[in-house]
């Protein structure tokens, strides 16, 4: 059995154990929702107050090309197209994951013209549903989602394209991106994923594992800040030919010509569309800078380290289900169904040990090796046994279930 000392030993001996100096946490917190929203950066604050005093407020339009602003899509872009391990000049920073959704899937439906189907998984999140299903109506012309399963079984030849998430937002369950790649191309269909619980969780090789497009986040694992704008990459083979459903003026091959006609840009910079939001942009890129500093394989050690602490403590607790595998398909969060899991996660907040809930019964426990301790896992499920053993979770207080936790 696992105990504090061997946790605190770990600790000590961690290479990583510095990037905890590097962002802000607040005293008595356990934060094991990095994997929702990423913690504050400590070189956050200044650098947008920089951009906004000095870059806005002193250099005003003229900053668009004093400072770069005009190439920041690209910039941040292409760091992050280091982190997901895809070709250079594939990956831009633009709009929402979901927008970016809307964007790709356009994109690859009018890159299989005759195939009208859109497959993906059952349990993706919800948004990714949700996008697909208003396109294909959008569409009309016989266009559908089919969401199963095992999707990988029910590809066939009306399959323009294959759209999963790469680790599941509730179990941490990772697929295989080049197996799964491949399966889609060996019936002609595109493969889209959506790296929104893998981009600085995991080692990603999107060019060397065959993945067309890809979506992610912002202000989860990379810690660009609340509503941060996402990415998107595309592969080159896709890149000549890429049709996109919004075709905006920052798309345009020569915005400053203000043609009445669209050409869009070359390659993934069309996908630009509008003017970037700056001020995230700036903030994103210092989240994607420290994570650009950390080696991955480390990370990735850390990380599976940390869960199987997590995993093995947790066996020890009655009533929680693990739904996290405990092998390497694991990626850096651990979920357990407890049928009070609401109740239960809001005493542990109250604690002090945030993690998150999702419906109906699941308890989520994001494991941000960047900043986490190896003895706040030990902490953490210390808490919760607390918790349990005196029945706080019981109190009122707990019960009622609001919007947004
Ligand atoms: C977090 C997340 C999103 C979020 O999309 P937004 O447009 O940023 O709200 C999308 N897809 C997945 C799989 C996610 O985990």
């Amino acid at each position: 059995m696992i105990d504090r000392a061997t946790l605190a030993a770990r600790d000590a001996a961690d290479p990583l154990a510095p990037f905890r100096d590097r962002f802000t946490l607040p005293e008595g917190v356990i934060y094991l929702d990095g994997n929702s929203l990423g913690a504050l950066p400590r070189a956050t604050p200044e650098r947008v107050a920089q951009v906004v005093t000095q870059e806005w407020g002193t250099s005003l339009i003229r900053a668009w090309n004093a400072h770069g602003w005009i190439d920041l899509a690209q910039r941040v872009g292409e760091k992050i197209g280091r982190l997901i391990g895809a070709a250079p000049g594939s990956t831009i920073v633009a709009d929402s994951t979901s927008i970016n959704l809307f964007k790709l899937l356009g994109a690859a439906l009018a890159a299989r013209p005759g195939r009208h189907t859109i497959l993906t998984e059952t349990g993706n999140f919800p948004t990714d549903l949700y996008v697909a299903d208003g396109l294909t109506r959008l569409l009309g012309r016989g266009h559908q989602v089919r969401a199963v399963d095992d999707p990988v079984v029910a590809l066939d030849d009306d399959v323009a394209v294959l759209m999963l998430t790469h680790v599941n937002y509730r179990t941490g369950a990772m697929h295989d991106m080049a197996s799964i790649s491949r399966a889609a191309h060996a019936v002609g269909a595109l493969v889209l994923w959506d790296l929104s619980h893998s981009v600085g969780a995991v080692p990603l090789a999107l060019a060397a594992d065959g993945a067309d497009l890809a979506v992610g986040c912002g202000y989860k694992f990379l810690n660009g800040g609340p509503g941060a704008p996402a990415f998107l990459s595309v592969s080159p083979a896709l890149q000549a030919d890429l049709r996109l459903p919004i075709t905006g003026w920052l798309g345009h091959a020569a915005p400053f010509d203000f043609a009445p006609d669209f050409r869009p840009a070359g390659g993934v910079a069309a996908a630009v569309v509008g003017t970037p939001p700056v001020l995230s942009l700036a903030a994103l890129e210092v989240g994607v800078d420290l994570m650009l500093e950390a080696p991955m394989p480390a990370l990735r050690e850390k990380s599976l380290r940390l869960g199987e602490s997590f995993l093995a403590l947790m066996d020890a607790l009655p009533g929680f289900v693990p739904i996290t595998p405990r092998d390497t398909t694991r990626a850096s969060q651990v979920a357990f169904r407890h049928p009070d899991g609401y109740a239960i996660m809001q005493a542990l907040i109250a604690r002090g040990v945030i993690g998150d809930f999702r419906a109906p019964d699941i308890l989520r426990f994001g494991l941000a090796p960047l900043y986490l301790r190896h003895v706040e896992v030990w902490d953490a499920v210390a808490a919760l046994r607390d918790i349990m053993r005196s029945g706080a979770w019981q109190d009122a207080a707990f019960q009622h279930r609001q919007a947004v936790t």
